[in-house]
């Protein structure tokens, strides 16, 4: 009988601490269990990670544990694990980490469902002596007749509804003709958003044969990773619906990850549809919950009553039981990555978990990541592909439109006159188009033509947005926002050239080009609350909108058949950031905003504007060729020493001083030097592609390994439990994938 528990506290150190168990309490600690600990002067919540017979800890010293809080075994055992190993290989502290597998929402010391009165009859008839009684009290006998009229409800809103305050209802309680009880409300964010039944589509040979490979490996011992590469409009979602449905025969459940941007109200409810005929659960997980629903969905989730959770990155850590698929959709997407510690990449994670559990995982893409080809072409992953689309529906054709043909002395051209010809031909012909351009604002360079002086950020080394709606500047990385000035302040010269278009121009350009289309703007400046993103969303679905231009926003998962045009107004704009993943993010971006095009039975078109229409990025994807850009791709980096072929981790310093961030990082790269790792190479230290943001001055050096499971414990000890100067920020990324 275990009389000691390790907990780890919740303050951020990188330590569990023992703990007596008292004699009250035996029964209720147990692995996971949330607790009341005595911390300092303080009392704390921890976690129970682990029950121990001996400890190090003196007796008198040894303080005990003080209080069970939550009914039972808090965290699943699994996610404790989980925990553990993002401490040790994400090189976080463990707290840290364990904090991240559990939502602020639940840790909460007094976190609970919300209790409400709740108010029903005990009878329907009334004995007469009291039908005379409550004549003389008419309040109590108005809330009696609405009660039997509209049934039962909380206690709040009958009585507003009514018109009869609290005493009348406690009047009819006193005579035992009601009961008034407290009862859990449920905060359900899609209690009042009901949904069709849908049936399941007979699978086409190659997704008959997918399937077959992901029910092997549910059912293998040890289930391998499945990997599931499918053009755009090739029904992946359908396999995973039905992988998903014998998961749920075999008495197990499913976690569906999507990234954040795709967990659209379409994709939520294809899931929803398809199960809600069954009697199960399904949660859903995403950033716009309140913290109330997220606590409710947690706890359905924990309790069992949820057997299918979708949501975004950190629903990896959903604290599901019997899990019998994890499917990642999207894998290659980067917004599964965590930019704070624990640096977590969520498929990583899945994988991960689905290896400690024993449970088979499914990632699925149009544009599988090259780190998870890598492991297909391996055969550490199993592969399985859809080549062709669903029910014969054509792949669009991609036309490359040159923008170097203008003239010198000519404007720069905004949307090429075959662009403008397509989409006329679409508004003729009453099908849709999406124009995509990765800038919002009007225009991001604002330069002085006589000077050249150029309206910078204060804080960060990036130049101010225009944003024409709200007529400020704008930086797109911190808060700052400011009045256009008149003229430029260096040489009062007037007005300024504006460069770089946005999102905003584009929208104008069609504007006044189609002034009788009905066009929509879709970018995290007008789409910030999650209604006005469904609504745009639904009008262009009921075609409601002709022409929908956007941000990175729209590139993703949605599907509308009615869409056949589809222009990439600057395909350049990623492949000049200093990331080596940049072509790989171009050809991927191109190939999800391709499979926007042509989901319905008219052949779609794609036109992509470049400066650079050679560029291989950009070549593969113009024929579909997923192969031969990961063979070229894979040739520079194997040859670059890049992921697939070695692990980076980024160490970056962050301060107010620019001299004091420099030498700090500067003697950590001296110790990490000298630890001499193994096949390991350090690069220079350098200031990171963005200078400074906020007014924070920052340098980073690169790490490049082939062991990453030798060098990761070695670089823990410099890290963690460790007093930076003041105001330095020193942050180890492994697996980055932003570099700037
Ligand atoms: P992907 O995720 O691969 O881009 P989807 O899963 O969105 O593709 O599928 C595209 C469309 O095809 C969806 O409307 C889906 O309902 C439909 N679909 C999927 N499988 C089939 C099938 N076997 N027969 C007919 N339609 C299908
Ligand atoms: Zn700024």
């Amino acid at each position: 009988m275990p009389r000691l528990a390790r907990v780890v506290p919740e303050v951020s150190l990188d330590r569990a601490f023992d703990y007596a168990i008292p004699d009250s309490l035996q029964d209720q600690v147990t692995l996971g269990a949330k607790v009341r600990i005595p911390f300092g002067s303080r009392q704390i919540v921890g976690y129970v990670v682990e029950l121990l017979e001996a400890t190090d800890v003196s007796p008198r010293a040894l303080k005990s544990i003080l209080e069970v809080l939550g009914p039972r075994a808090f965290l699943p055992a699994i996610l404790i694990e989980l925990a553990q190993w993002m401490a040790l290989y994400y090189c976080a502290p463990l707290t840290v980490a364990l904090m991240s597998v559990l939502p602020k929402a639940v840790r909460h010391a007094d976190a609970s469902f919300k209790q409400r009165l709740w108010v029903e009859a005990l009878t329907s008839t009334l004995p007469e002596e009291t039908a005379l009684a409550l004549k003389r009290a008419r309040s109590q006998l108005t809330a009696w007749v609405y009660l039997q009229k509209n049934g039962p409800g909380w206690l709040a809103e009958l009585t507003q509804a009514s018109g009869c305050g609290a005493a009348a209802w406690r009047g009819l309680a006193e005579r035992n003709l009601i009961a008034i009880a407290p009862r859990t409300q449920d905060r359900d964010p899609y209690l009042h958003a009901p949904v069709a039944e849908s049936t399941p589509h007979p699978l086409n040979p190659e997704q008959q044969a997918a399937l077959a490979v992901v029910r092997e490996e549910i059912s293998a011992a040890k289930p391998r990773v499945v990997l599931l590469h499918g053009v755009t409009g090739s029904g992946k979602t359908e396999v995973y619906l039905q992988a998903i449905a014998h998961v749920l025969s075999l008495g197990k459940s499913a976690l569906v990850l999507v990234p954040e941007i795709a967990l659209t109200p379409q994709t939520v409810e294809h899931f929803r549809a398809r199960f809600v005929g069954q009697k199960v659960g399904v949660a859903v997980l995403h950033s716009h919950l309140s913290t109330g629903e997220r606590h409710d969905q947690w706890q359905h989730i924990r309790a069992g009553r949820a057997r299918i959770v979708i949501g975004a990155r950190s629903a990896v850590f959903a604290p599901l039981e019997d899990l019998g698929l994890i499917v990642v959709d999207e894998e290659h997407e980067h917004s599964y990555k965590q930019e704070e510690s624990p640096h977590y990449h969520a498929r990583d994670v899945a994988v991960m978990r689905g290896h400690l559990e024993r449970v088979a995982v499914l990632l699925g893409s149009a544009t599988p990541s090259l780190e998870s080809h890598h492991h297909a072409a391996e055969g550490k992953y199993r592969l399985v592909e859809l080549l062709q689309r669903v029910e014969d529906i054509q792949m669009p054709v991609i036309h490359i439109l040159d923008l170097r043909t203008t003239k010198k002395g000519e404007p720069p051209v905004l949307v090429a006159p075959r662009l403008v010809e397509a989409i006329r031909a679409r508004l003729d012909r009453h099908e849709q188009s999406i124009l995509f351009l990765n800038r919002r604002g009007y225009s991001s360079f604002l330069q002085c033509p006589q000077c050249g002086h150029s309206e910078m950020c204060p804080n960060c080394s990036v130049s101010l947005t225009f944003h024409r709606g709200a007529d400020r500047l704008r930086c797109h990385l911190c808060d700052f926002s400011g009045p256009v000035p008149p003229a430029c302040p260096q040489c009062g010269h007037a007005p300024y050239k504006y460069s770089r278009s946005g999102t905003e121009k584009v929208e104008d350009a069609l504007k006044s080009a189609f002034p009788t289309a009905r066009i929509a703007r879709m970018d995290s400046d007008n789409m910030r609350g999650k209604d006005a993103y469904a609504k745009t969303l639904g009008d262009f679905a009921d075609g409601k909108i002709d022409l929908l231009v956007g941000t990175q926003m729209i590139a993703k998962g949605l599907h509308f058949p009615r869409v056949t045009c589809v222009g990439v107004i600057n395909a350049d704009l990623a492949l000049q950031i200093p990331d080596f993943r940049a072509s790989e993010r171009v050809f991927q971006l191109l190939m999800q905003v391709a499979g926007r095009s042509g989901r319905g039975q008219v052949r779609g078109e794609v036109f992509v504007q470049t400066r650079v229409p050679f560029h291989p990025a950009i070549q593969f994807a113009r024929h579909h060729d997923y192969a031969g850009f990961a063979q070229q791709e894979l040739e520079c980096r194997r040859s670059l020493h890049f992921p697939p072929y070695e692990r980076c981790l980024l160490v970056s310093a962050r301060g107010r001083s620019e001299e004091k961030t420099l030498f700090v990082l500067e003697q950590l790269t001296k110790e990490i030097a000298r630890l001499d790792l193994p096949e390991t190479e350090l690069m220079d230290t350098a200031p990171a592609p963005i200078a400074r943001i906020e007014e924070r001055y920052r340098f980073q050096v690169l790490l490049r390994t082939r062991r990453i499971m030798a060098v990761v414990p070695r670089l823990r000890p410099l890290f963690l439990d460790r007093n930076w100067p003041d105001d330095i920020r020193i942050v180890l990324d492994v697996d980055p994938v932003d570099l700037l």
